[in-house]
């Protein structure tokens, strides 16, 4: 099965509940943001941009929990902002999974490995050291480390441990030199593997989250899929890069760019995807076949956007995600009060010219699961899809060169920065000014990728440049 039957089971439980209930709109999985800080400061990001007047505000605990029985939604997807710097993220992993729910932590991946490492404190004894010596092997631990561990835990925090109910959803944006630009750092790419592979000895869920821009070559997306696979990771997701609102107006006015000149539109997402039912079949990629179909442009569907509500500091965002025309106390108000009419895109027509390239996961893959827009055999092909077995890790997957930027010595973003710098002012400026709240797209992110194509397009040329020099 590609995903587990227990997960699967509970997630069909809930949808067959609200049916026979015919409850008109209900959530599946709540987006929550317990804060909008992070340790990184990728390329575009729209969460920091929108949110850059409350990043020091968090949610309490007791909100986060009381905002996933609020709105009952079977899976929680704790994002932000980094959610591993969200004090007591421990503490709301075990909460959510004490309320039943399935849990993806959102990560870029840099604290994973200690918080990792505090599970092995944790439950630290002898027949531990087999593993640990593994992990020393490996190069995923210090000897410093196993000694803190062989100490234990110095506090009755709990930890994240292993769980079937639980994955860590790591951000990956393509291969190291494509990930290490957009995140804006050299290294998180190889650190995110690192972490992969550690989670991996440990027992964990890992599943891989991706956006795709338009700068993203369709063939580094099978790539990563296939070294992702290599690693044994347990899922992907996979969602095209869409133009942020809140990012759109802001690269405008600020960066006097047109957006569709970075954005995808409807017609890029659908040549981008064209293949994604194939990847569907080669790699475990999470999410319902009847939305591959409408990424790869082989139907319509409508956006049902409330099925995975956003919940932070100010409260439940509408419409989505991604636009916000206003936050609700209560996820029940909003579902009365928002018109939901008024959104997404119905028979290929917008109906808000802000939704009209949009075809991301969190408007549309519930749409396939809920069975909005349901054409005959739609059921049997989700039946299929999560019942089959789920394709085998792609051990091929090893030869691919996946650390083809920094790790090599290329020193990509020093190179892309030196252009940047060198080169337009405008790009500068605004590469300069976005310092702290300049955001790439991602597991929390989503958006902007403009001043990642900028940084991109200066690489790339700085790279041509070189070579015509040697
Ligand atoms: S996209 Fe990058 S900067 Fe934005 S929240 Fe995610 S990891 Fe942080
Ligand atoms: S189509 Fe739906 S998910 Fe996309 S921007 Fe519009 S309301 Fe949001």
């Amino acid at each position: 099965m590609r995903f587990p039957l227990a997960l699967t089971a509970k997630i069909a439980r809930h949808i067959i509940k609200h049916k026979m209930l015919r409850t008109p709109r209900f959530a599946l999985v709540l987006q929550l943001e317990p804060l909008h800080t992070c340790n990184l400061t990728c390329t575009g990001c729209g969460r920091i941009r929108e949110y850059s007047t409350s990043l020091k505000d968090m949610m309490t605990l007791e909100d986060c929990l009381a905002s996933a029985e609020e709105c009952e939604a079977p899976m929680v997807s704790i994002c932000g902002g980094e959610p591993l710097i969200y004090p007591k993220i421990e503490e709301l992993v075990a909460g959510l999974l004490d309320q039943g729910r399935i849990v993806y932590v959102c990560t870029n991946a840099m604290f994973m490995r200690k918080k990792m490492r505090d599970y092995l404190a944790g439950v630290y004894a002898p027949a531990l050291e087999p593993t640990l010596a593994k992990l020393l092997a490996e190069k995923l631990i210090s000897d410093k480390d196993v000694e803190t561990i062989r100490k234990g835990k110095s506090d009755a925090r709990p930890a994240i441990k292993p769980s079937k109910w639980m994955y860590w959803n790591v951000h990956i944006d393509g291969l190291e030199y494509t990930h290490d630009l957009i995140v804006e750092r050299e290294g998180v790419f190889k650190e995110c593997v690192e972490a992969i592979r550690m989670a991996k000895i440990l027992g964990y869920q890992v599943a891989t989250n991706t956006t795709v821009y338009k700068e993203t070559k369709v063939k580094e997306i099978e790539e990563m899929f296939e070294f992702f696979s290599s690693l044994e990771v347990d899922g992907h997701t996979i969602s095209p890069g869409y133009e942020y609102d809140a990012a759109k107006k802001d690269m405008v006015k600020r960066l006097h760019k047109q957006p569709e000149d970075f954005f995808l539109t409807r017609k890029m997402t659908r040549e981008k995807f064209a293949k994604i039912q194939e990847w569907g079949e080669r790699f475990t990629i999470f999410g319902t076949p009847v939305y591959q179909e409408f990424l790869a442009g082989k139907r319509e569907l409508t956006c049902t956007a409330w099925a995975i509500p956003t919940r932070n500091i100010k409260g439940w965002k509408a419409p989505c995600y991604l636009m916000t025309d206003g936050h609700y106390p209560r996820y029940q108000e909003m579902l009365d009060k928002v018109d939901w009419n008024k959104y997404g895109v119905v028979d290929g027509v917008a109906r808000d010219p802000r939704c009209e390239n949009c075809m991301v996961h969190c408007g549309y893959d519930p749409s396939g699961a809920l069975g909005t827009n349901f054409q005959r055999g739609d059921n049997w092909k989700n039946f299929k899809y999560n019942f089959w077995p789920k394709p085998k890790p792609y051990y091929e997957g090893r030869k691919v060169t996946a650390f083809n930027g920094v790790s090599v010595g290329k020193g990509h973003l020093a190179q892309a920065k030196a252009a940047i710098n060198t080169g337009l002012a405008g790009a500068k400026s605004a590469f300069q000014n976005n310092g702290g709240d300049g955001h790439a797209a991602g597991s929390c992110g989503s958006g902007d990728t403009s001043l990642g194509d900028e940084l991109l397009a200066k690489s790339e040329g700085a790279k041509g440049e070189k070579s015509r020099q040697e």
